[in-house]
């Protein structure tokens, strides 16, 4: 069972606020950080949020951007995102815009609260017992068992704070809005909880970005998930890779239920192999692991080659029908002006994860040349 990676995705004021005490919703968010959320939610496979967050702002939680939903439905996706809410007490009025916009539905409540939603809700969500209680291990699973891969869960603190004190968060995406709200009335990001790890703990800082007047800055909340670990064993493949000056170093590791099926670095086999075609040859092309496996590789998966005789990796990884692929760093423009191996694996549906944390790392052994 694979749950799905789970974003928290939230603005804030500079003093933590995420609204304020008023009867109306705080526009925390300028148009070029909506648009910015516009992609995010284009990009999951789900969109959670709050019941709590339905009755206070009633949002539709739709993909704006026309391009982003046809670009969906190219990739053979719904052109929405599956919306989930959540409520243990059962009460949403299905007069809310939540249920009357984008694609399909499903609210996630306790026995007590079905009871109540069942009928309120016929035709319009698919209704879903956790039990007794809200479990949300339990909620990611369910979500797994649907496809979803990844979950982007908008607020409001008591969705977050769950998510977050159970330890199920896999990202951060926090956008801080020069705005001072100053009213202890109003609801912040998270409510006091125990927090996995207590106040000690750090996270990992991925990035920051300037998108209009906010700073969204990026954290990985469990650095120590096994995509790091593979990723960084990927690295130390690339170590091992014959030196050259005309092209990089890679390591790639292919990943089948958490274990390592082949490995391969660049140069390894003979002067032009690439890390993901050594690790492929590997492997036998009907290989069935391939069909549930992750392709670790150190550097963005080549669109073109070359050496033209050789299939650029992208589309091996493509043939080899391998659905997820996490990298360290995109290509630089070295060698090609410009290399698409990300955005043509995700035009065809594979989920591509970037961990920009480890690129550093992962271009220890290229400083040598020229990185454009
Ligand atoms: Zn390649």
């Amino acid at each position: 069972m694979t749950r799905p990676y789970v974003l928290l995705s939230v603005a804030v004021s500079l003093d933590g606020y995420i609204d304020d005490a008023g009867p109306d919703r705080l526009r925390l968010s300028d148009s070029a950080d909506f648009d910015r959320v516009d992609r995010v939610r284009a990009e999951s496979d789900a969109i959670l949020v709050g019941a709590e967050t339905l009755r206070r702002d009633n949002p539709r939680l739709l993909v704006n951007n026309a391009e982003r939903r046809a670009a969906r439905v190219a990739a053979g996706k719904p052109e929405y995102p599956l919306k989930v809410t959540v409520t243990a007490r059962g009460d949403l009025d299905r007069e809310l815009n939540f249920w009357h916009h984008g694609g399909a539905k499903v609210v996630y409540t306790t026995d007590s609260g079905a009871a109540r939603l069942a009928d309120r809700l016929v035709g319009i969500a698919d209704v879903v017992t956790l039990g007794a209680e809200i479990e949300f291990g339990a909620l990611l699973d369910d979500l797994g068992r649907r496809g979803v891969g990844r979950l982007m869960v908008e607020g409001g603190t008591g969705m977050h704070t769950a998510f977050l004190a159970a330890d199920l968060a896999d990202e951060l995406h926090l956008a801080v809005a020069p705005i001072v709200v100053g009213d202890s009335a109003a609801p912040r990001f998270l409510a006091d909880a125990r927090f996995a790890g207590g106040s000690t703990r750090r996270r990992t800082l991925a990035d920051v970005e300037r998108v209009g007047d906010m700073a969204v800055l990026r954290y990985l909340l469990r650095p120590d998930d096994p995509d790091h670990r593979f990723l960084r064993r990927a690295i130390e493949l690339a170590r091992q890779c014959p030196p050259s000056d005309t092209a990089f170093s890679v390591g790639a590791v292919i990943v089948a239920d958490g274990v390592e099926i082949a490995t391969g670095y660049s140069r390894e086999t003979d002067e032009k192999v690439h890390a993901e075609e050594s690790a492929l040859n590997k492997l036998p092309a009907d290989d069935p692991r391939l069909a549930a496996a992750t392709l670790y590789s150190t550097l963005e998966p080549c669109s073109q080659r070359a050496t033209a005789t050789r299939l650029p990796c992208t589309d091996r990884i493509l043939r080899a029908g391998i659905p997820r692929v996490v990298i360290a760093w995109r290509e630089p423009t070295t060698f090609v002006v410009n290399c698409v191996g990300v955005e043509n694996l995700r035009q065809h549906g594979i989920e591509v994860i970037e961990l920009p944390e480890l690129a550093d790392e992962a271009m220890s052994m290229n400083r040598h040349l020229d990185l454009a």
